[in-house]
């Protein structure tokens, strides 16, 4: 099913009324984690004055570390739509665990599902049992083939609105916090019809390296890109380093916008 051969045109996927595939670049942004309501609702309002079309923001973070700051949970899924009730902005958020997907129907426009989940098959099968959008992030060891695979579980439940998103893989470089695999993008493209988006927040970790990225990712034929933005990085409760400044996505987003106008 998510094969181009069986099925030649391109997926467009409608994210509350955000078209992502449709040959216009998606932007979607946000901080790693919703950390208060004056925090979401001031960056919600700033990501939109710049161009982005959906907020992101983190409730539910699968943490490398038990004692990281573990997200706001329920209270966060709040937030997001107190923020969406300011700025009109589709809502996406990741979701970790296959019960809560009542929870999450009606406050999400789109489930994410992080890369430390992309082979959580419970997850994925009662995904495929919703009717809301899913963005699919990759596995960071996992090939295309699996990654792909993973997208059929969503698909052959009967929602057909999936996005694959490339957010970096582990190879030996260790410069950056993974390496963007660029060539995924024409890749996934040729053998699906499905919207394929780049993060290269987590791909590369650091701020400074966002925006090559972007413009690579958006060369390369993405469809759109995830980008962590925060009001105060250096105070940021989860991925602080990587996260863009509002002057720093305000420049990547000009640039991004004289690119796509010539793609
Ligand atoms: C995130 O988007 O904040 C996140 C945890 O991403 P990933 O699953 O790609 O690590
Ligand atoms: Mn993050």
């Amino acid at each position: 099913r998510a094969n181009r051969k069986m099925h030649p045109e391109n997926t467009i996927v409608d994210i509350g009324g955000v078209k992502v595939g449709d040959n216009k670049l998606v932007v979607m942004a946000g901080p790693c984690s919703v950390e208060g309501e004056d925090q979401i609702v001031d960056i919600a309002k700033h990501i939109k004055e710049t161009g982005a079309a959906i907020i992101r923001g983190g409730a539910w973070k699968p943490r490398s570390s038990p004692y990281s700051f573990q997200g706001l949970k329920a209270e966060g899924l709040e937030l997001l739509n107190i923020a969406k009730a300011e700025t009109g902005l589709p809502i996406i958020t990741e979701i970790t665990n296959p019960m809560h997907v009542e929870k999450f129907i009606g406050k999400v426009d789109c489930f994410q599902v992080g890369a430390r989940n992309m082979q959580n098959f419970e997850l994925l099968i009662e995904l495929g049992r919703a009717r809301i959008p899913v963005l699919l992030k990759r596995g960071f060891s996992n090939t295309l083939e699996e990654f792909l695979m993973s997208a059929e579980y969503i698909l052959s439940g009967g929602n057909e609105n999936v996005i694959l998103c490339e957010r970096g893989i582990r190879t030996n470089e260790t410069f950056t916090r993974n390496t963007l695999d660029i060539s995924a993008v024409p890749a996934l493209k040729k053998l699906s019809h499905l919207p394929v988006i780049v993060d290269p927040s987590h791909a590369s970790g650091m701020a400074w390296m966002v925006e090559s990225l972007s413009m690579a990712a958006v060369a390369a034929g993405a469809d759109g890109l995830m980008i962590e933005v925060h009001n105060d990085p250096k105070n940021a409760l989860s991925d602080g380093a990587q996260s863009l400044t509002y002057e720093m996505f305000e420049s990547t987003m000009k640039k991004l916008k004289l690119l796509a106008a010539v793609m």
